[in-house]
């Protein structure tokens, strides 16, 4: 064996849906199985996931799938590769608790193989052995995967930041990547999500003095969104919650449920006569109750909006209440973020986001935490992942800047196929692959074609006219019916209405009887005349 294929499955070109499948001989091994949230113009898709079709060719060659953390775009997308390809997992506590959860809702956890891991753990793959480095980043358990090959050794970072603040598995184990790099690391794959943010990426602790100060200023209730994954800031919040005498509440499905699985596996610490039921704390007195909740990215159904339009089953914002949104904006959320400030300030809260408020610190590192990786590991060939294109580019520059030579960095993206040798690391070809659009209501994967009919719907609106053509004449009989959604108001525009009646009419009549009869024929006669109409008017 003197090659190693890496193919990217998502996350490479893109941020999301992270996937990695390394192929050895005859022996695969998949890293992370996520999933995306859809972008602005995706109506009604509820999430994206990998196309699976290169994987599941040869699904008999798939020996295991790591997790490298809980996280949605690391483990979202476990519930559909099972269904494909029957493959044991493996992940951390953490990593396997918040994954079970979605194969519970999906009916998939009884027929799942899950294994256990902790850091110490050594896995063999057939051709393959895997070992594990604890890496920093927002959620406990992150992991790296080294992957040991015949022709040398692949690191794959994961999601990772340098933060000394966290100890132990939490922490960042420096010392095993610099021997990784003294043993001779072939391959480096690593996260570029932050390559644009100068510096080193700030602790997790280094928020704290911020938040502090918000708990010292809120007057009233205080209301805190962030995201549910994020469980260090949770706990931070929480920690301040306590010293400052004020009870625990928790809303929105996905903050109860980390809460949850956190604080069963003693990654969260809430005392219990700290806790308040989120149906209590109307009563509560305002200056001694935090309310953890979602909705920091102003999804129209997470909690925080639910609140902010006043439909909260059992929150209602009064006059002097502080809101804090603990998270970075999305690129994408920007709209819905700010509309949504302005409801809340509009019901007389007092609102902290954005990069201003300095209460949230990233769980990626920024450049100078990549260049730390690349400078403790000195690989001999660099592959950026997780990362839009200019991500990546940078990333690979950032590579050749610390002395990996231009021709052994390799930018791919998501299904271009790179061979690894022990002296060459390049694109040989592309594979399928590609996002998979799913509307959790909808009876099948979306198709294109379906999703182009929504946008122009949403766009345009449209007109139906139902004419009856008689079958042995082809008289127009009748007047036509016409109907119309988010077109025109019909009620009020009665003369366009028989203005466009008349001319569908009228393009009827100029056809020849065969053609009228055809309904094909007829149909794009109307189409276009109207097309054209309304396009001039
Ligand atoms: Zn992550």
């Amino acid at each position: 064996m003197d090659s190693v294929s890496l193919v990217p499955l998502g996350g490479l070109g893109e941020f999301g849906m992270n996937m990695m499948a390394l192929e050895c001989g005859d022996d695969i091994l998949v890293i992370d199985a996520g999933m995306a949230f859809p972008d602005a113009g995706m109506f009604g898709v509820d999430y994206v996931l990998p196309d699976l079709t290169w994987l599941v060719e040869r699904r008999e060659n798939v020996r295991g799938v790591i997790l490298t953390h809980g996280h949605e775009d690391h483990i979202g997308g476990l519930s559909n590769l099972l269904q494909h390809v029957d493959v044991p997992v493996y992940g951390v506590d953490l990593t396997l608790a918040l994954a079970s959860h979605r194969l519970r809702e999906n009916g998939m956890l009884a027929g799942a193989e899950l294994h256990h891991i902790d850091p110490d753990s050594q896995l063999d793959f057939g051709s393959m052995s895997v070992e594990f480095i604890p890496v920093s980043h927002s959620i406990p358990g992150a992991l790296a995967v080294v992957v040991h090959t015949p022709i040398g050794a692949i690191l794959h970072t994961g999601d990772f930041k340098l933060d000394h603040t966290l100890k132990g598995d939490d922490g960042f184990d420096v010392g095993r990547f610099a021997e990784l790099g003294s043993e001779g690391l072939l391959l480096l794959m690593s996260d570029s999500t932050n390559i644009e943010a100068p510096g080193l990426s700030p602790a997790e602790a280094s928020i704290r003095p911020r938040l502090d100060q918000l708990f010292h200023q809120a007057r009233r209730r205080l209301l805190v969104a962030t995201f549910a994954s994020s469980l260090y800031r949770v706990q931070q919040l929480i920690d301040l919650a306590v010293d400052h005498g004020r009870a625990v509440a928790v809303t929105g499905r996905s903050m109860v449920k980390n809460v949850q699985v956190g604080t069963d596996l003693d990654y969260i610490w809430l005392p219990d006569n700290h806790v308040v039921d989120i149906r209590d704390v109307r009563k509560m007195d305002p200056e001694k109750v935090m309310v953890l909740m979602t909705g920091s990215q102003g999804e129209p159904f997470a909690a925080l909006s639910l609140v902010s339009s006043d439909s909260h089953a059992h929150l209602r914002l009064e006059e002097g209440d502080t809101v804090a949104m603990s998270a970075r904006i999305i690129p994408g959320h920007e709209k819905a973020i700010t509309g949504l400030v302005n409801n809340l300030y509009r019901r007389g809260a007092d609102v902290h986001y954005g990069p201003g408020a300095g209460i949230h610190a990233s769980g990626h590192g920024s450049r100078e935490d990549l260049r730390m990786m690349l400078s403790l590991t000195r690989p001999r060939f660099f592959i950026p992942l997780h990362g839009e294109f200019r991500q990546l580019t940078l990333h690979a520059r950032l590579a050749q800047e610390m002395g990996v030579p231009s021709e052994n960095v390799c930018v791919a993206e998501n299904g271009q196929r790179v061979v690894l040798t022990e002296d060459s690391c390049s694109v040989e070809e592309t594979v399928p692959a590609g996002r998979v659009l799913v509307d959790g209501r909808a009876l099948d994967n979306l198709d294109e074609i379906v999703l182009n009919d929504r946008r122009q719907l949403s766009e345009d609106g449209m007109v139906i006219i139902t004419i009856v053509i008689h079958r042995d004449t082809g008289e127009v009989q009748g007047s036509p019916e016409m109907v119309s959604r988010g077109f025109i108001y019909m009620a009020d525009s009665t003369e366009l209405v028989d203005e466009t009646k008349q001319l569908a009419v009228d393009t009827v009549n100029r056809l020849t009887v065969k053609e009228r009869l055809d309904q094909e024929t007829s149909q794009e006669a109307v189409r276009a005349a109207l097309r054209r109409f309304f396009s001039k008017r």
